[in-house]
């Protein structure tokens, strides 16, 4: 037995179960991948011990010279990934990136425009109960209700009446490219600063699938566990110019001892990324996007602006399935071992928690080493599913998906073991 297993049983099993719903079940949550197995050993070694907080060779504590060395390589390949001035490793997470962005240089009560929560924005950009919305006041701009893309007319005019000090662009669920130049040309017409929210594309901005905000954006944050494949966490990115304020806000600002073990998982995350294997792997994401895309059109599903230029995209049930909310569909999409999330959609029409969309990336689906044929068959799935819920036929047609579901699943296993 290992020694979690003879320690803590309960524990152990759940962590086991957890690995077995991994294995059998088709991730298409856009926000979630699979972590080579160096990124978790990393994550679980003794670094997790140590206490850091400050900088490398400006620490509060001794015995940090290995810390120091890790810390070190985690920045430059953060910046050398990204083409980035300066680069922080030490958020725990993106919430928590973005926190250090606006108490760098906005005081409470300052204006920041941002994106429309329910076209795509995110919690830390404005929602009321979250500490952006509290601390700050937020104006906002969506997508256009014809053809759901962003307006960048719209959102150039609303600069001008509002004249923010911020400009909050980056999305979880817009599934077209953002024009940061664009955006940039905006902020600096009303004298904004722009921070640019990668956290979802930041795999696709670092290998060039998606174009990169870092030469136009004051500041750049990321999550580092979405389609840059690493660990749970964030990173910040800005110019040399506001690299002090970044840093200060960051620690003592925001948050104590670094999480040590994190960074070095962030590292090798890094190293990863900068690999030509890396670029193979983004494009074939894009690709099974597309291919995913194309294959829900083809079985009459609408998909918000009508496409997607990057690893996800949001189908509006209400064209096809007007009955079905997308809380009903997410759940029995779960019975047949496929897991998605509801996803309120733009213009909605349904409470968040019924919602009216569900949001599909293929991250996970590209890591396990599924490719463009196997998202027609997950999206004959998902069609076989969502098309039966009450009717006669459901409860065969959960069987038959997940049937198929495990095929594909056992075809494409996960690098992972349990003793
Ligand atoms: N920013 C965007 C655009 C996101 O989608 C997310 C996570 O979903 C975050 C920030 C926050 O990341 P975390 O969950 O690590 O706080």
């Amino acid at each position: 037995a290992t020694p979690l297993k003879t320690l803590d049983p309960e524990i152990y099993d759940c962590i086991k179960s957890e690995l077995g719903r991994q294995q059998s079940h088709i991730e298409l949550i856009a926000s979630e991948n699979f972590v080579v197995p160096a990124v978790m050993e990393a994550q679980g070694s003794v670094l997790t011990n140590k206490y850091a907080e400050g900088y490398p060779g400006k620490r509060w504590y001794g015995g940090c010279e290995f810390v120091d060395q890790v810390e070190r390589l985690a920045i430059e390949r953060a910046k050398k990934l990204f083409g980035a001035e300066h680069a922080n490793v030490q958020p725990h997470s993106g919430s928590q990136a973005n926190f250090a962005v606006y108490t760098a240089v906005l005081q409470p009560g300052d204006k920041i425009l941002g994106m429309n929560l329910s076209h795509g924005g995110h919690l830390t950009h404005g929602n009321p109960a979250n500490f952006s919305g509290k601390l700050y006041k937020f104006v906002q701009y969506g997508v256009r209700e014809d053809n759901g893309l962003i307006d960048y007319d719209e959102l150039a005019k609303v600069a001008a009446a509002e004249q923010p000090k911020m400009i909050t662009v980056g999305a979880s669920a817009y599934s077209r490219i953002i024009d940061f130049k664009r955006m940039s040309e905006i902020a600096q017409s009303v004298g904004a600063y722009l921070f640019a929210d990668i956290a979802h594309i930041a795999g696709l901005v670092a290998t060039g699938i998606h174009p990169s905000p870092v030469p136009y954006a004051d500041f750049v944050t990321t999550t580092t566990h979405k389609t840059l494949r690493g660990p749970r966490g964030g990173l910040i990115m800005c110019k040399e110019k506001h690299a002090k304020a970044i840093d200060s806000a960051m620690f003592p600002g925001g948050q104590g001892g670094p999480l040590m073990h994190v960074i070095a998982a962030k590292a090798v995350c890094f190293a990863e990324c900068l690999k030509p294997e890396f670029k193979a792997y983004t494009t074939q994401l894009a690709a099974n996007c597309k291919a995913l895309c194309a294959a829900m059109e083809k079985r009459g599903y609408k998909i918000v602006s009508g496409g997607t230029e990057n690893h996800l995209f949001l189908v509006d049930l209400r064209a096809n399935l007007p009955e079905l909310t997308a809380k009903k569909a997410q759940e029995t999409l779960d019975l047949a071992n496929i897991t998605c999330n509801k996803n309120t959609v733009p213009y909605e029409t349904r409470s968040p928690f019924q919602a009216s969309g569900i949001r599909l990336g293929t991250a996970a689906v590209t890591s396990r080493g599924m490719n463009e044929a196997d998202m027609d068959d997950i999206a004959m799935c998902i069609d076989q599913v969502l098309k039966a819920i009450g009717t006669p036929d459901e409860a065969t047609a959960i069987e038959a998906s997940k049937k198929r579901v495990l095929e594909l699943t056992a075809k494409y296993p996960l690098p992972y073991t349990m003793a």
